[in-house]
């Protein structure tokens, strides 16, 4: 019988279970809502896993569950209750009400070990068993979507710290005076570097300069990293120059990331890297513009070799692979 894992990505409306085996291809799928109590979320993954083990021909042993979540926690087991029924408050349980201890609550209610972690951590074991990271120990890997998200790589093991809490680089600060973050604090790098933070660029663009750009008149709920990207192509220069100085920012703060774990490369994944050279092409140039000479300043920065929409999936999997080596 093949070994298999469960590949669960959890988001804010639906969860995509995939069955996985060790050379990362979806033997079978499936996808059911999150906007039920935990209880029945669990009583889905279960039957899921029932169908999937009696269609499967050659049969399958599932070995393990990996879960990628928001702001999951692997060490603490919790997550960040995706919707009010998930919050645990009808019964006792997690102290604050909110946290649910998601991953033993799985465990208990299917009957096998699960792994959880969040959706950056889960992505970048993802690129390392699936991806453009297969051969790598030691590597970054930067998430771009609304926000930004990043997983460490040490000698093949992701960082934790001393409470799961290690290797976020979304808050890490570019400037002290700089943009009001969602986390109370002022100049947080996602704020900068990220679909929404391409964005707030843009709109200063378009206030400090006259140019004239397909971008004026479109209000900042309208528009989208990829009308940006889209004005960019065309050649408009506010759009141009928000990508340049995007590219810078990150260039900058990827030389300091360098300084910490010294990697072998550094991985972009996520919406806003889709915006290909334009992205890259500015961060790999500032990157190798600010980092310090004793490292190796062609530090190759990817894109993801992981397929965009199995990539959730295939990075939960990687935890539960990475949990069963
Ligand atoms: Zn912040």
């Amino acid at each position: 019988m093949e070994k298999v894992v469960i590949g669960i990505d959890v988001g804010g409306t639906s969860a995509k279970l995939g069955v996985v085996n060790r050379a990362g291809t979806i033997r079978w799928q499936t996808s059911f809502s999150t906007q039920s109590s935990l209880e029945e979320f669990f009583a889905r993954v279960g039957e899921a896993i029932q169908t999937a083990q009696a269609q499967l021909i050659p049969a399958v042993e599932v070995i393990g569950i990996g879960v990628g979540a928001p702001a999951a926690n692997a060490r603490s087991g919790t997550l960040q209750a995706v919707n009010m029924n998930w919050s645990g408050n009808a019964r006792p349980g997690p102290p604050d009400g909110r946290r649910p201890n998601f991953r033993e609550a799985l465990s208990r209610a299917v009957g096998l070990p699960v792994v959880l972690d969040n959706d950056a951590n889960a992505t970048a074991l993802g690129e390392m068993y699936f991806g453009a990271a297969q051969h790598l120990r030691d590597f970054i890997l930067v998430t771009l979507g609304t926000g930004l998200g990043s997983g460490f790589v040490v000698n093949g093991n992701l960082v934790y710290g001393s409470d799961g809490l290690a290797g976020e680089m979304g808050h890490i600060c570019v400037d002290m005076n700089g943009r009001d973050c969602a986390c109370g604090r002022k100049g947080c790098l996602e704020t900068y570097v990220s679909a929404n933070g391409l964005k707030r660029t843009v709109f200063e663009l378009l206030a400090q300069r006259r140019t004239e750009s397909p971008l004026r008149g479109v209000s900042y709920h309208a528009l989208t990293a990829r009308m940006v990207s889209e004005a960019a192509e065309a050649g408009d220069p506010i759009a141009a120059e928000a990508f340049e100085l995007t590219g810078k920012i990150l260039g900058l703060k990827l030389a300091d990331a360098v300084a910490h774990t010294s990697p072998e490369a550094i991985i972009l994944f996520g919406g806003l890297a889709g915006a290909g050279k334009l992205i890259f092409e500015p961060t790999a140039r500032y990157l190798k513009q600010f980092i310090l000479h004793i490292y190796r300043t062609d530090l190759p920065l990817l894109p993801s070799a992981l397929p965009g929409s199995d990539a959730a999936v295939l990075g939960a999997a990687a935890l539960a692979w990475d949990n069963n080596q």
